[in-house]
């Protein structure tokens, strides 16, 4: 596995020399921060500080994204119109609690590039991908399958096997795996084609991470969900990994739904609410399985108490609750921020922060550690994924020591994710640096 990493780092290398307005040294990545139009959002963000009192090198925006300092203002107007109004605040407050979530469906509709009616923040993450089964995953006799790429999320890995069980199928024989191959670290398209080829009229769900956690690889959603349905498949992704870090753009995808969370790269708080995206082309379907509660009725008459349920229609019909109102505020803080900046921008600067974290990283040219995450931007978001030879955590843990905060992940790979909002070109210099020093 080690030697064909040569080979990869070579047409890494040159690949980076085409592109290359890289260098190496301290110099060059204060000249890149100088020149980024985004530097200053940085202050927009508490940054974590060491026993030291010195800031840590942040690098786990995509496990928990960092609390922008507007935050607590937005929690706080919460709190006030609570105290001040009581129930109230449902209709007077200043952002009324009753229309609580649809100020923040514009802003995340363009985040992850959908309508604002294919758009909904409700729930948490494992449990809108369970609704959105509830609804897309419709099996019969003969098309009962589920299919998720082989190193799938575990919370998602065991969210479909209880589909599964609860529909009366076995979870190992109804599982279908898009494994990588032998010996490599990437999911390859020729072999989601084959497994559909052979198994597709079986297979009643397709669905994958959009941006594999594990590996970093952004999968080309258009093209998977082309595919599911070319063989008559439903096709969701799980875009936890995806959301604020790549233009997803959901609705060109054509997939029928999509869930992430919101405290990755989102920066919305510990368990924090999640997103929901279905497709436009359902958004009246009456047909659809659906759990409901009073939140999926028709705002209009929801409160005349009535027996007779009148669907609420878009991805808005999906809600079952009146929504918690202060994760939803630092959600809206958030999506302030990202509606400032924009999800392009962002992922323009993203693509120059993560090729520089790169491009240093095969300057050390070190065999005990190889890049597992695809070289070509358009196949990655900003997250690198570095394998460790021999599974050794110890540099993981000397890392962290160093005031690196990454992460590991079993069973061998430190996942480092330098995030265009706050990551400095500095930063990703630094942290190599470290790095390198731990390696000799
Ligand atoms: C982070 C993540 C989860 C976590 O799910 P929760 O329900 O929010 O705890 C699930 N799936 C994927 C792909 C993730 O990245």
């Amino acid at each position: 596995m080690y030697k064909s990493s040569l080979i990869l780092i070579f047409v890494r290398n040159q690949k980076l020399q085409n592109l290359s307005h890289y260098r190496l040294g301290l110099e060059f990545a204060k000249e890149l921060d100088q020149k980024d139009s985004l530097s200053h959002h940085r202050d927009s963000f508490h940054i974590p500080k060491d026993k030291n009192g010195n800031e840590v090198i942040y690098l786990c925006g995509n496990s928990l994204g960092l609390q922008p300092k507007t935050t607590k203002e937005y929690i706080e107007q919460e709190l006030e119109d609570w105290a001040n109004l009581g129930v109230e605040g449902h209709t007077e407050g200043r952002k009324p609690w009753l229309h609580y979530h649809e100020f923040l469906t514009q802003n995340m509709a363009n985040i992850v590039g959908a309508k604002p009616i294919e758009v909904i923040v409700m729930n948490t993450l494992t449990a809108n991908l369970h609704f959105m089964m509830v609804s897309f995953y419709k099996p019969t006799k003969k098309r009962y399958k589920i299919l998720i790429e082989g190193d799938a999320f575990p919370s998602d890995k065991f969210a479909v096997e209880s589909q599964l069980r609860h529909h009366g199928f076995d979870d190992k024989e109804g599982l279908v795996l898009w494994n990588s191959r032998k010996g490599e670290e990437l999911a390859r398209y020729d072999d989601l084609e084959a497994i559909l080829e052979a198994q597709g009229d079986e297979i009643a769900l397709v669905m994958i991470g959009g941006v594999n956690y594990y590996t970093g690889q952004y999968f080309d959603l258009k093209r998977i969900a082309k595919l599911g349905h070319k063989h008559g498949c439903m096709v969701g992704f799980d875009c936890a990994h995806g959301a604020g870090n790549v233009e997803l753009n959901l609705h060109d995808s054509g997939a029928d739904f999509a869930v992430w969370c919101t405290y990755k790269y989102m920066n919305s708080g510990p368990g924090s609410l999640s997103g929901c995206f279905v497709h436009e082309r359902h958004s009246n379907n009456k047909e659809l399985n659906r759990f409901t509660g009073w939140w999926s009725h028709n705002k209009e008459t929801r409160f005349n108490m009535r027996d007779e349920f009148d669907q609420l229609e878009g991805a808005e019909g999906w809600q079952l609750s009146n929504p918690p109102i202060l994760s939803m505020a630092a959600i809206r803080a958030s999506t302030d921020l990202f509606s400032e900046v924009g999800i392009k921008e962002l992922v323009k600067k993203s693509k120059l922060l993560t090729g520089y974290f790169e491009f240093l990283i095969n300057k050390l040219n070190n065999n005990d550690i190889k890049i597992i995450t695809p070289s070509n931007p358009e196949e990655r978001g900003c997250q690198l994924s570095i394998q460790v030879k021999n599974a050794d955590k110890v540099l993981h843990n000397k890392l962290t020591e160093a005031g690196v905060i990454s992460d590991w992940r079993e069973p061998d790979v430190i996942r480092c994710a330098p995030t265009p909002f706050y990551n400095s070109f500095e930063d990703v210099y630094r942290m190599v640096e470290k790095l390198k020093a731990i390696l000799n």
